[in-house]
């Protein structure tokens, strides 16, 4: 009886340390498992931009909360360029969507959307004329971005490949020009809303360089310097913060 109790704890025993070692082991794996869902999140929201948006109201207060300083002509002159590039770069990924079904194109135009409704709150607040007031998709008032339109979606309409590298042009440019506007600019808010672009253009960037590598692409820096354009592919999604952050 005695034998039989002792192998009977034994068994208990047994049947415990298992369960323990069983409970370890599924803990190890859910672990792994989230922690490698969580990655293939972070790819798949790199790959699709599909990342939690920001909504306007938010960008907008950060407009509304600074105040109105004077304008110098570099100002006007950026504010009037920038509300149709912002928004060229909206046409171009709205068309390439209707080409291609990635979610990069689609999900991507949005976020202009966003950009070039920031700079048209300026140009409001600033009281300047919109050249985009009465926009129809594709069509710019400034004749360069025209010409530029025009090109890159001939180029993007070729191959999903291409697609992908007007993509990455088209943010490696906005970059440029929006950094060579900020050396020009005082004003907080243009330099609060310029500053957040220039955030949502490397995200953009990061995104698009992604699916380049992914499809066995290439791209090379074409605005960019090579520090800036490797610092940027090299580093992770970025979310900003305070309500000022519209990407
Ligand atoms: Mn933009
Ligand atoms: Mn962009």
């Amino acid at each position: 009886m005695k034998k039989r109790e002792k192998l009977a704890g034994g068994m208990i025993l047994i049947m415990s340390l298992s369960f323990v070692i069983l409970s370890l082991n599924g803990c190890t794996k859910d672990n792994n498992a989230s922690a490698s869902k969580g990655n293939s999140q972070n790819k798949d929201a790199l790959m699709s931009y599909n990342y939690s948006d920001t909504t306007l109201a938010g960008c907008n207060y950060c407009i509304d909360s600074l105040p109105v300083e004077p304008l110098n002509t570099s100002e006007t002159e950026a504010l009037v360029i920038m509300r149709e590039e912002e928004l060229l770069a909206h046409d171009v990924y709205y068309t390439l969507s209707q080409l291609y079904t990635k979610p990069v194109f689609r999900n991507i135009s949005k976020s202009e959307q966003r950009h070039t409704d920031m700079i048209k709150a300026l140009i409001g607040k600033y009281g300047l004329e919109d050249p985009a007031a009465n926009h129809v998709t594709g069509t710019f008032t400034n004749q360069s971005l025209q010409n530029l339109y025009n090109n890159l979606v001939s180029t993007g309409s070729i191959s999903l490949i291409n697609g992908l590298i007007v993509g990455a042009t088209i943010e490696d440019l906005d970059l440029k020009d929006l950094k060579d506007h900020l050396l020009n600019i005082d004003n907080q808010d243009i330099t609060c809303v310029f500053t957040n672009l220039m955030r949502g253009s490397r995200n953009h960037l990061r995104s698009f360089y992604a699916n380049i590598l992914f499809h066995g692409g290439t791209y090379t820096f074409q605005y960019l310097t090579q520090d800036e354009f490797d610092l940027i592919v090299n580093s992770e999604h970025e979310t900003g913060s305070g309500s000022c952050h519209c990407n």
